[in-house]
């Protein structure tokens, strides 16, 4: 434990952002980092608690109180490596984890928790400007090929582990970069692409081989795949997108939002769009169905394109503006939450269904909504319209895309539709196939995903080599 009185003396002070005039002017980040004798003193608050929530609370078990306290004592390499063994990819779980951890802090009792996010992304973009994160290459190989299908968070963690073990791993990736969605999906200016670019680098280093433009089940036989490799992970996320079934839903200007996210992403990174129509929101009144994350970068990614108005409609009522702490601490409360995108101009409405959408000349004009009681009953005569000239679908995502590499596989799935397979084995019905990620748990988190990689990596490499040495 770094200062034993740091937390009566130190009062929470987190990162800030670029005023909201400067930032939506273009998709760079906009999270000012905090200069180092502030992050010392944020870590200095970390009490070192005797059970420390937050190892629970942090899906990776990220040993936050340890790394504190080395950040604490300017031993920030050593902090690094600390995080590295429980974490592939801090930078970004440092950018875009909604940081549960912080939730679970026992500081946030009284709503002061440590800035653990803050600390964790200070630390790993320290040691990549020092130098200090290079190929970790295996001293022997195993012999054993292992494929992974879909390089997203997930993908990614599980084949690091697994090359780190001697095996040699070939990534199949059906966009032409790999990522998944923190590549496709997250903006720019929540999380900058060169981050991604530079560990495929250092993945490639350590002996992973990335096959893109391959879509297995389309243009790549999945049969093939379990034929030529010893194992075969399936990480290719949850990509079904749960519609909406009104009146009006196919007039142009209706769009899933991951069709506007991926567009203006590869726009950024001046990637070739292919044979689409564009979808921008210059000059148009955007209305945002669906209140998540997704729903928080159409907001942002619609302000920096030139929208007129954007508002966000979501379903459920209006959570509380505070928590019950005594009912909800250490877990990860319901509560009300803005986010940096809402705060950028977004009018938002709570308790709302969509009735139907209706426009001029084949191109929706106007979104007719109506409002729901707290049993989410529409509620007569409280019908309303809004203008709409662009509606993007937010609610998302049912389940994995089943056509295709599922099929093929006929692998099992569970009630909810995705592929069937524990958090202990990993294994699929198939026998050398394994499943980790939203494919396999249904739409979640970033850092969920790194866990699910890492644990199905230690599995993989257990079922290859009948024991493992990889973390769990
Ligand atoms: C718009 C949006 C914003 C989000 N923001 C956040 C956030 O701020 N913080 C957070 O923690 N989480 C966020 N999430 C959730 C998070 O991105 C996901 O939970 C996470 O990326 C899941 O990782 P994954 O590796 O399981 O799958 P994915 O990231 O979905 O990656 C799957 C990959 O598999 C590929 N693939 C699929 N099928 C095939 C196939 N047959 N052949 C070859 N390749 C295939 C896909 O192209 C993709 O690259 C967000 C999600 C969305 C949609
Ligand atoms: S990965 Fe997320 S939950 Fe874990 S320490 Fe980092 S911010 Fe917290």
């Amino acid at each position: 434990m770094g200062k034993v009185t740091g937390f009566k003396e130190f009062e929470r002070h987190d990162r800030k952002y670029l005023p909201v005039a400067e930032r939506i002017t273009n998709y760079n980040e906009f999270v000012v980092p905090l200069p180092e004798d502030e992050i010392k003193t944020q870590a200095a608050r970390c009490m070192d608690c005797g059970i420390p929530y937050c190892h629970n609370g942090c899906p990776v078990m990220n040993q936050i109180p340890d790394w504190n306290d080395l950040v604490y004592n300017s031993d920030w390499q050593e902090a690094s490596r600390n995080l590295h063994s429980t974490n592939n990819f801090p930078e970004f779980t440092g950018r875009i984890c909604p940081a549960p951890c912080e939730a679970s802090c026992t500081l946030n009792i009284d709503d002061n928790p440590v800035t653990i996010k803050t600390i964790e992304c200070a630390i790993v973009d320290r040691a990549w400007n020092e130098g200090w994160i290079v190929p970790d290459v295996p001293e022997k190989n195993t012999g054993k090929k292992v494929a992974v299908v879909g390089s997203g968070p997930a993908g990614l963690a599980a084949a690091q582990q697994l090359a780190r073990a001697g095996h040699a791993v070939h990534v199949y990736e059906k966009q032409a970069k790999p990522g998944g969605l923190l590549r496709y999906g997250i903006p720019d200016f929540k999380m900058s692409k060169h981050l991604i670019d530079r560990r495929v680098k250092q993945m490639e280093a350590e002996g992973v081989t990335f096959h893109c433009n391959r879509h297995v089940g389309v243009d790549t036989d999945v049969a093939e795949l379990e034929r030529t490799h010893d194992a075969v992970l399936l990480s290719g996320g949850s990509e079904h997108p749960r519609d909406l079934n009104v009146p009006g839903r196919e007039l142009d200007g209706v769009h899933f939002a991951m069709d506007f996210l991926r567009q203006q992403n590869k726009r950024v990174s001046h990637e070739d769009l292919g044979d689409v129509l564009p979808i921008l929101a210059e000059g148009k009144h955007v209305v945002v169905i669906g209140g998540g994350d997704t729903g928080s970068d159409c907001i942002g990614t619609s302000i920096r394109q030139g929208a007129l108005s954007v508002t966000q409609l979501e379903i459920m009522p209006a959570p509380p503006e505070k928590e019950n702490k005594g009912l909800s601490w250490p877990n990860w409360p319901l509560k009300m939450r803005t986010s940096s995108s809402q705060a950028e101009g977004a009018a938002r409405d709570f308790a709302v269904a969509t009735t139907k959408l209706t426009g001029e000349n084949g191109k929706v004009k106007t979104l007719h909504g109506i409002r729901l009681d707290g049993a989410m009953k529409p509620i007569a005569g409280t019908e309303f319209e809004l203008p709409a000239d662009l509606v993007l679908l937010a609610m998302g995502f049912t389940n994995p895309v089943h056509q295709g590499m599922l099929k093929d596989l006929s692998v099992s799935l569970d009630l909810r539709g995705n592929v069937k397979a524990n958090t202990i084995g990993y294994k699929t019905n198939r026998w050398k196939v394994f499943a980790a990620g939203d494919m396999r748990r249904g739409q979640s988190l970033v850092v969920w995903a790194i866990r699910e990689g890492r644990q199905a990596a230690c599995a993989i490499d257990e079922f290859l080599m009948g024991t493992t040495l990889l973390p769990r």
